[in-house]
């Protein structure tokens, strides 16, 4: 993202981020919901590199963000080295632990290794002000919300992979579609 190319469309963030109509949904982690296999189910299924971190499903409001090699590196540890834990075991990201039965399988804490603060922006915000936030800051991803819900995700690739179709096209053309 070099800082000669201008960016004058008047795209908006909700055409950038992914996933687009028809793409499979955001891939995210719950802070409190998920076992230890799922998680691990996640990564094998995807390629990101990263998972944002929401509430539950049904309340898809952002926690945090966590990177996908944090995330292979903190199970491999628990899996080697935390006693008694299993497939079945919770991962947690929350700040206080659950009630969970006596018998339940130890939990995975990782919030050690959640961004807490990743950066967002709302569908309406002007790519303009984004591609200068991603400039300036130097960020590889940034996060998508409406009405506090997490609805998306924008990548460095793809500002630029959006840059690249742009400079084919008439920019009117594309206005809020
Ligand atoms: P890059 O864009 O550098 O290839 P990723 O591999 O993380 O980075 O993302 C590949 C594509 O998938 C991008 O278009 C991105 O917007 C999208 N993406 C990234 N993370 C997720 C996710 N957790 N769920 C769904 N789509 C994602």
């Amino acid at each position: 993202l070099e800082a000669k190319e201008e960016f004058r469309h008047k795209t908006l963030a909700t055409d950038v981020m992914r996933p687009r109509r028809g793409d499979p949904p955001l891939s995210v982690l719950t802070e409190s919901e998920m076992t230890v296999e799922e998680v691990e189910r996640l990564i094998a299924d995807t390629t990101y590199s990263g998972f944002p971190v929401v509430i539950s499903q049904q309340s898809p409001r952002l926690v945090g963000f966590v990177l996908r090699r944090d995330l292979v590196i903190s199970l491999e540890n628990a899996r080697r080295h935390q006693e008694g834990v299993v497939s079945m075991s919770p991962v947690l990201f929350t700040e206080c632990d659950p009630p969970l039965s006596p018998s339940a399988p130890p939990a995975v804490k990782l919030r050690s290794i959640l961004d807490l603060s990743p950066f967002t922006v709302t569908v309406h915000t002007p790519m303009e002000i984004v591609v200068d936030i991603f400039r300036k800051l130097g960020l590889r991803q940034c996060l998508v919300i409406h009405n506090g819900r997490l609805l998306g995700i924008i990548t460095k690739k793809d500002i630029l992979k959006h840059m690249a179709l742009m400079a084919n096209r008439d920019p009117d053309s594309i206005l809020f579609n």
